[in-house]
């Protein structure tokens, strides 16, 4: 491939996976991926971002400017240091964004995949740009973005960390260093446990939901005792955020109608809000978009 015009460079989009990376690039106004690259626990991240800028430099001399999108804390004060990546543990501290602009020479931005995600979501047109909006992902862990009128609320910068919000003190211990968070209750791991409670059995979440959507009971009630604790996380975002809506997405939110009634029990219980929990329409391209968007506007 190559771009008529080089010396203007194009704005890039990196979103880091614990699977995949994905490159792609915002040119004459369209999007798309152009390459991936696979990732890992034992992905380094020197490794991974020298291979992504030689294949971006031989695309582009001279990038307009590169936005990254990677799971975890991101310090976006000091340019782009991964305070805490629970994924890609290799990644812990690692300065990405001055990594990234010393092999690239570019300017760059680094965001939490989640809110590159619900960029390249409200600019696809599949969050509003109006009301308030929270986008959960579930999944092996639970991410968030906090949405008013289209933008990101960052707080002091780490907002959305609703996966670590306490639901049940001296409960199951989790990597962060506390106990008895949200995501320990209504992530992956979770979902597999309550199943193997039941039966003594261990299987995958995917083959729950076909167990389950044929009737099985103890899938059914590992569904139902999942959505227990999605809805009572969600009821606490509420009743924080009187939020417009919530948009759910993440490996785990395509099952929703296998746990939505007994999460909208709970919410109902605990909070008075309008339930109002929509799937936000998976988009394989929309992480490393949003990263590239962020790219052209902040850099
Ligand atoms: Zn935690």
């Amino acid at each position: 491939m190559g771009f008529s015009n080089k010396a203007e460079g194009a704005y890039w989009g990196i979103d880091v996976g614990g699977s995949y990376a994905k490159v792609g690039c915002i040119t004459n106004e369209c999007f798309r991926i152009v390459k991936t690259f696979p990732t890992g626990e034992n992905c380094h991240p020197e490794d991974l971002l020298r291979k992504i800028s030689e294949f971006i430099l031989a695309e582009d001399t001279k990038p307009a400017a590169v936005g990254l999108g990677t799971a975890g804390l991101i310090d976006r004060p000091a340019g782009g240091v991964i305070r805490f990546s629970p994924n890609l543990p290799l990644w812990n501290s690692a300065n990405a964004g001055n990594i990234l602009r010393n092999l690239l020479k570019a300017p760059v931005v680094v965001d939490n995949d989640c809110n590159a995600f619900a960029v390249g979501a409200i600019n696809s047109g599949l969050i509003p740009s109006e009301g308030l909006w929270l986008f959960i992902t579930l999944g092996t862990g639970i991410g968030g973005t906090i949405i008013n009128r289209g933008e990101i609320i960052y707080g002091t910068g780490y907002s959305g960390e609703f996966g670590h919000t306490t639901v049940r003190e001296g409960g199951i211990p989790c990597p962060c260093g506390s106990d008895g968070c949200w995501e320990r209750y209504a992530g992956k791991n979770a979902l597999k446990w309550y199943y193997t409670r039941l039966t003594g059995q261990k299987i995958s979440p995917r083959d729950m939901v076909l167990l389950a959507s044929s009737g099985d009971i103890p899938a059914r009630e590992a569904f139902r005792e999942y959505g227990r604790w999605v809805g009572i996380g969600l009821a606490n975002l509420a009743n924080c955020f009187s939020p417009t809506g919530f948009f759910i997405g993440g490996g785990l939110s395509a099952a929703l109608s296998l746990f939505e009634s007994s999460a909208l029990q709970q919410y109902k219980r605990r909070c008075k809000h309008h339930w109002n929990v929509s799937l936000l329409k998976d988009s394989p391209v929309a992480g490393a978009y949003g990263a590239a968007l962020m790219a052209r506007k902040q850099c």
